[in-house]
């Protein structure tokens, strides 16, 4: 029988919209509230809630960024000329990334996505390395390292994994009772929001399922232990779709050259801009001016969101999608979904939601205060 037991779960995308009209395990998890998220996608939230730190410190923002030097796709220079719906099926593209991450020797989530051919050799891509990892975020220390330095036995899940084995995983892992941390990673929510909405019927049932696992997790930890804490959280909510922006057709009817004038980055509700003269950047700037459902983010909003880069690693000007309106045409899907998250922090269907046995005894605003909770309680746990 273990003596003390902490338990982490992870919920991708289950915002706080989702839950607060909801009774999801109201009496086991008393502490609950709305966190802000942090702006970008899970690639940025998951690294914020490992190190407790902003992108400008662990310095993962979105997948791209400007770096032809070190771009692992310089191979794409050739491959260009060859027949482009070759490379327009995602198969070929999963298989193209699978391929270079091996030759590579990454380990981290890589995926092409729908970056097209001719550009993709200007980037860099920032989850080479697996982040759950000891060393993963290095030089930032992340939650595994933690675990490592203070030789805590800990379970934390592997994300290439199913949701249903890594909460299965845990569960043996609790059995034994050998075990004193667990971060426990389910993914699953994120796709069936993106496909459904918060407001498709299946969510209930899907919100149902995982608090019957919830409830077995917490029986496994009753019986093994002398105590236990479990929180639940997750990394941003899902905002349904408003509209869509053409935004590639914006700046591509003003004749410059990619790749010789600027070049930019089309996430889902992001764009990363950067300029190789200054007629570039005048004429990109005024027609971002009057791209519609969008704003230029300001120096103020960048240090608010933690990616005021000194090096601009993530573009030297930064567009951001009004709540539910996507880019269509994007460099991540070719169609806007039914919902999708990466807008602003501030907006209601943006938030998380943070949910616990205990007091977290650490005021939780943001989802990187999520690092200073589990900190706190690995630090109890060494005497
Ligand atoms: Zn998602």
């Amino acid at each position: 029988m273990g003596e003390k037991v902490y338990l982490f779960m992870f919920i991708d995308a289950m915002g706080w919209e989702i839950l607060k009209n909801r009774d999801f395990l109201k009496q086991e998890l008393p502490y609950r509230k709305a966190v802000n998220m942090q702006l970008g996608y899970s690639c940025t939230a998951i690294p914020t809630i490992l190190t407790g730190q902003p992108p400008v410190v662990h310095k993962h923002f979105t997948f791209y960024y400007y770096d032809p030097q070190n771009s692992p796709f310089k191979i794409f220079k050739y491959l260009k000329y060859l027949p482009k719906q070759i490379f327009s099926r995602w198969r070929v593209r999963h298989l193209l990334s699978k391929m270079i991450a091996k030759h590579n020797g990454y380990t981290g989530y890589f995926e092409m996505y729908a970056m097209p051919f001719d550009r993709i050799q200007y980037f860099n891509y920032a989850e080479r390395t697996d982040l759950f990892e000891p060393g993963g975020l290095y030089p930032t220390p992340n939650l595994a390292d933690l675990l490592v330095e203070k030789n805590i036995p800990y379970h934390i899940s592997n994300w290439r994994h199913s949701e249903s084995e890594n909460i299965e995983a845990m569960k043996q892992d609790l059995k034994r009772g050998d075990i004193e941390f667990a971060f426990l990673y389910t993914a699953d929510l994120d796709a069936l929001l993106h496909r459904v909405t918060k407001d498709g019927k299946e969510i209930t049932a899907k919100i149902n399922w995982y608090a019957s696992h919830i409830k077995e997790i917490m029986n496994l930890a009753a019986e093994n232990y002398e105590d236990y804490e479990m929180y639940v959280f997750s990394d941003h909510g899902m905002t349904s779709l408003a509209g869509t922006v053409d935004a590639k057709q914006h700046f591509e009817k003003l004749n410059l050259k990619f790749g010789n004038d600027y070049v930019a980055v089309y996430d889902s509700t992001l764009i990363h801009f950067w300029f190789f003269n200054n007629q570039a950047r005048r004429k990109i700037m005024l027609e971002a001016q009057v791209l519609p459902h969008s704003h230029i983010l300001n120096r103020q909003e960048k240090q608010k969101y933690g990616i005021d880069f000194s090096d601009d690693m993530y573009g030297e000007e930064i567009i951001l999608m009004d709540p539910g309106y996507q880019i269509e045409p994007s460099d991540m899907g070719l169609k806007a979904l039914p919902a999708m998250h990466g807008f602003s922090p501030e907006h209601h269907d943006s938030k998380a939601s943070f949910l616990g046995t205990n007091d977290p005894e650490i005021s939780v605003n943001w989802v990187g205060d999520y690092f200073q909770v589990m900190k706190n309680k690995i630090e109890k746990l060494k005497y």
